[in-house]
């Protein structure tokens, strides 16, 4: 598994991630990026943290990638 962290705080509800990943990223009600159900652990006003198959690892890294304002980390 591979953790993936969101910083909520920082995003800007531009949608790419979930466009890029939408495996491992959706949009909330305001467009802000949260882990996919599936997959979340932990999620509040500043974050959302969840623990993805390995096997979406690229895909993960993918939507991180995609964004402009680097909210997204991969470990
Ligand atoms: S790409 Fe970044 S700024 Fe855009 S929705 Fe995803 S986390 Fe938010």
């Amino acid at each position: 598994m591979i953790q993936v962290k969101i910083k909520r705080e920082i995003c800007i509800a531009c949608g790419s991630c979930y466009s890029v990943c939408p495996e491992v990223y959706e949009g909330d009600d305001e467009g802000k990026a949260k882990i996919v159900a599936k997959y979340l652990k932990e999620q509040s006003d500043e974050y959302s943290i969840g623990e993805v198959d390995t096997e979406l690892e690229k895909c993960a890294r993918d939507g991180a990638e995609s964004c402009a304002v680097e909210a997204i980390e991969v470990s």
